[in-house]
């Protein structure tokens, strides 16, 4: 993959990092809810967008496309509308009741076109066509009659030859015309050439796909008219404006769609809103820095992005679990001396004594001089061992407590269970019954 993430290699990488060269995936990347533009991990700067990444191309989701109406909302929409065109002629001002209709219709597309340009691969809800869709045909219709009076002022300035090629021009710009529109909601913006040439030159050879698309779909439905003045009914005109209707959605998702593929080179951002990216917290943002700080092999900052959190989410188990595995792994035996205490009063705390024994075992391995100094600890371990029955970690941690810590809140239970393990190992009986008389007075002691 040419623009792998490079903490992920095999994921394709979405944003780039000019400042330190590098491209990163959705995960990498800084996208907390202050940063409208998500910024790079390591230096902060506003990351440029590659894309979403492998997005499959347009012309390999027709079948989908064709599905894309199949909604109910839409399906009532085509049938409400096309019945409503059917029944227009007959009633009082026929001709503004077809502009309202096919406003709505043509609000309704531009929608789906600009929905799916942002991601969404279900069609909008129908009422975003309720409003202001005589206004958006008016447009077009206004739209059509500039870029008639421009064939028509070429053809009668500079002959029929350049006339043709006028009208050559502008029937090809037209999709790009409507996409720019669907996208700017601004008329005068989608017909400015400069605007038309960017689209279709950033799209490429594609967008012929859209034109001939287009071509092949008003061929099929002058031949269903053909078909329908030979086969009369009084159901012709919904059942013709249905699949009128249908198509031109079909063909807005389509050209929205290319949009979508081609965002990046047309300057905008958006993923696909199928549920599957969910804005992140705060705390999933925070790990996935970590991440590729460790990956980074900046352990320092690492491990003050990881006090940071462990301060506002001191309770989380995962958390804390990462911490003690990335400091066992770095080797950082101060941070963990003074993290200890904590982690492993949090794993009693969610029962997790194994999690105890395990932890204290791995982290003898890798730091062998590691003592633990606090009887606090020295318990909690034991207390872990002992119910793994690992008597020989037991001794070795409790074995003098009473000196070493005289004012023990719990020693007469530690004591307890030093002998017991203790018995575990016939050359200590002595040791053993000698912490057991210790027991005997110091409850004597108590109780006096
Ligand atoms: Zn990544
Ligand atoms: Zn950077």
């Amino acid at each position: 993959m040419e623009q792998a993430c490079k903490y992920h290699p095999l994921e394709p990488g979405t944003y780039f990092c000019a400042i330190c060269e590098t491209n990163s995936c959705d995960q990498c990347v800084d996208d907390s809810r202050y940063n409208p533009v998500p910024r790079c991990f390591q230096c902060n700067r506003q990351l440029d967008t590659l894309g979403p990444g492998n997005i499959e191309p347009f012309w390999r989701r027709l079948q989908q496309s064709f599905r894309y109406p199949l909604a109910t909302q839409s399906l009532v929409f085509i049938t409400v509308l096309s019945i409503l065109s059917s029944v227009a002629i007959y009633l009082p001002f026929p001709l503004l009741i077809y502009l309202a209709l096919f406003g709505t219709v043509f609000k309704y597309c531009l929608s789906c076109l600009s929905h799916t340009a942002d991601g969404y691969m279900k069609p909008p809800d129908v009422t975003e066509a309720y409003e202001g869709g005589f206004k958006k045909m008016l447009v077009l219709i206004l739209m059509l009659f500039i870029t008639g009076l421009l064939v028509h002022l070429s053809d009668t300035y500079m002959g029929p030859a350049m006339g043709g090629l006028t009208a050559l021009l502008v029937t090809l710009s037209f999709p790009a015309i409507i996409i720019n529109y669907a996208v700017s909601d601004n008329m005068f913006e989608s017909l400015n050439p400069v605007n038309i040439i960017r689209l279709v030159n950033s799209i490429g050879l594609p967008y012929g796909l859209i034109l001939g698309f287009i071509l092949i779909m008003s061929g099929s439905i002058a031949v269903l008219y053909q078909l329908v003045l030979w086969v009369p009914s009084s159901l012709d005109s919904v059942f013709l404006y249905a699949v009128t209707f249908y198509y031109l959605i079909v063909l807005h998702h389509l050209m929205g769609y290319m949009v979508f593929q081609y965002q990046s080179a047309l300057g905008f951002s958006a993923r696909l809103q199928d549920g599957s990216n969910k804005r992140r917290g705060s705390q999933a943002i925070a790990m996935a820095k970590i991440s590729t700080l460790i990956k980074e092999a900046d352990f320092v900052e690492a491990t003050q992005l990881f006090q940071e959190q462990l301060q506002v989410n001191g309770d989380n188990l995962l958390l804390n679990t990462r911490f003690f595995e990335f400091l066992l792994a770095t080797n950082k035996q101060d941070v963990i001396t003074a993290f200890l205490p904590k982690y492993f009063e949090l794993l009693e705390t969610h029962g997790r004594s194994d999690m105890i024994s395990s932890s204290y075992k791995r982290l003898k391995l890798r730091m062998p001089e590691f003592e633990a100094t606090e009887a606090p600890l020295k318990w909690v371990i034991s207390q872990a061992c002992f119910a793994q029955n690992d008597h020989q970690t037991v001794i070795k941690l409790l074995h003098g407590i009473h000196k070493k810590h005289p004012d023990f809140k719990d020693l007469v239970p530690a004591l307890s269970m030093l002998a017991d393990a203790l018995d575990e190992y016939p050359k200590y009986a002595e040791h053993a019954a000698a912490c057991r008389k210790m027991i005997v007075r110091m409850n004597n002691h108590q109780s006096s």
